[in-house]
């Protein structure tokens, strides 16, 4: 077994270290606070010219061609910096990816460039309704084919980059009368479709500057070339499509959760408690040390499940452990930054009342914590 990273993976992750240092992170807290459109919009821009907005994609399309532990190291990057690019960044690659791995040639020429390019300053994916968060296989969006076109009624909710996404991987009900989640098929949605709506905005704890919106069809005529693999086999695109983006969340949120204790572990050092410093006492010593460990714990199941990924073996169980794993270490590692850094971590002057909030979200989309633990059982117990 070799822990090292690759001469390719090494660079990789520095190209991004460096502009996440001076780039992103200087404007963390103003995108934050302001969630100026045209900051994020720039930002996105600038990752897709490095090759962050389709990292695994075959550079035919544009992409980077590298591997999931690339992706991987980038998203813990960019997570560091900001998260509200990072959810951004990973649901852009998720869905360059899913359109790589099972679309046609012309869906492949026609939206896979601009995402990869930065055309597109996002991606969009569109599952979850008000009946089907944990379990999208209850959606009652329906599509039925009229002529060449399918017609898709219903509503999603919470779909993050609604509002700039240039193309919706969204999943509809394509035969009522199949076994539960037989009948969904996935469809490639341009936001220009007539009868395509950006619903309501959410208002969020967290992750601020990465809109979340209700998408609303309305007789929305979308091409019958733009079905997404076999009509009635949406549900398995989905799960297998999920299993790599928590790749993504998870790394990201490591991100937030080391740059929470890189920074509570200087103010530590910093700051002055009695006749030393904060990070004299063994207590605060004990936190950071258990944090680290943790936090490395997550960074090796993700590799882990990136590498199978890379592999081309089964990696979904082993996914779903780096994801609940890992968001979890980073809510605590976050919980226990701001403790540390005591009242003024709790101001929104200082980055831990962020990281806080940010974190949150990790363990709830992308498959709840709850569901990572249902996925992990169901396969150890089968
Ligand atoms: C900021 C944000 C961005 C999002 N972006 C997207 C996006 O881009 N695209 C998209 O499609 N969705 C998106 N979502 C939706 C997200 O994927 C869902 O919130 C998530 O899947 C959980 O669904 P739910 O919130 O409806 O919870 P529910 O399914 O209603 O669950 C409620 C609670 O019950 C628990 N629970 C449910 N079933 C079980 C069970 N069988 N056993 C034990 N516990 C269970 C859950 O873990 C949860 O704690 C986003 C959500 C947020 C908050």
């Amino acid at each position: 077994m070799d822990f090292e990273l690759t001469e390719k993976q090494k660079k990789i992750q520095k190209t991004a270290a460096e502009f996440v240092k001076s780039e992103l992170e200087p404007i963390a807290a103003e995108l934050d606070r302001t969630k100026n459109r045209e900051m994020l919009l720039s930002i996105l821009k600038k990752l897709a010219g490095l090759g962050f907005m389709g990292i695994t994609i075959d550079p035919k399309y544009g992409g980077t061609g590298a591997e999931t532990i690339s992706f991987s190291l980038v998203m813990t990057e960019i997570g560091r910096g900001c998260a509200s690019t990072g959810v951004t960044t990973s649901v852009t690659n998720m869905v360059a990816e899913v359109i790589q791995g099972m679309g046609t040639d012309y869906q492949k020429d026609k939206y896979i460039p601009p995402l990869c390019s930065g055309e597109f300053p996002a991606g969009g994916f569109a599952l979850t309704e008000t009946v089907a968060g944990s379990d999208p296989a209850a959606m009652r969006m329906s599509a039925v084919l009229e002529g060449d076109d399918y017609v898709l009624n219903g509503q999603k909710i919470f779909i993050s980059s609604a509002e700039f996404s240039g193309v919706f991987v969204l999943w509809a009900v394509t035969d009522k009368e199949a076994k539960k989640g037989r009948g969904i098929s996935a469809f490639l949605v341009e936001p220009s479709f007539p009868g395509l709506k950006i619903g309501q905005h959410e208002n969020k704890l967290g992750q601020l500057a990465s809109p979340t919106n209700e998408l609303i069809l309305d007789n929305c005529r979308v091409p019958k070339e733009n079905l997404l693999g076999v009509q009635n086999d949406g549900f398995r695109i989905a799960a297998s499509e999920l299993a790599g983006g928590r790749i993504g969340i998870g790394s990201m949120a490591l991100g937030v959760g080391l740059a929470a204790m890189d920074y509570a572990a200087k103010y530590a050092k910093e700051q002055a408690l009695g006749s030393g410093a904060l990070a004299d006492h063994q207590g605060i010593r004990s936190v950071i040390a258990e944090n680290y460990t943790r936090l490395s714990g997550a960074r090796l199941l993700l590799l882990r499940a990136a590498a199978l990924k890379d592999q081309k073996k089964y990696y979904a169980k082993e996914a779903s452990m780096a994801k609940v794993f890992a968001t979890e270490a980073a809510n605590r590692a976050c919980q226990d930054a701001l403790q540390i850094v005591g009242d003024y971590g709790y101001t929104q002057g200082c980055p831990t009342e962020r990281f806080f909030r940010d974190a949150r979200v990790t363990s709830i989309y992308e498959g709840t914590s709850e569901i990572q633990r249902l996925i992990i059982a169901r396969e150890l117990l089968r």
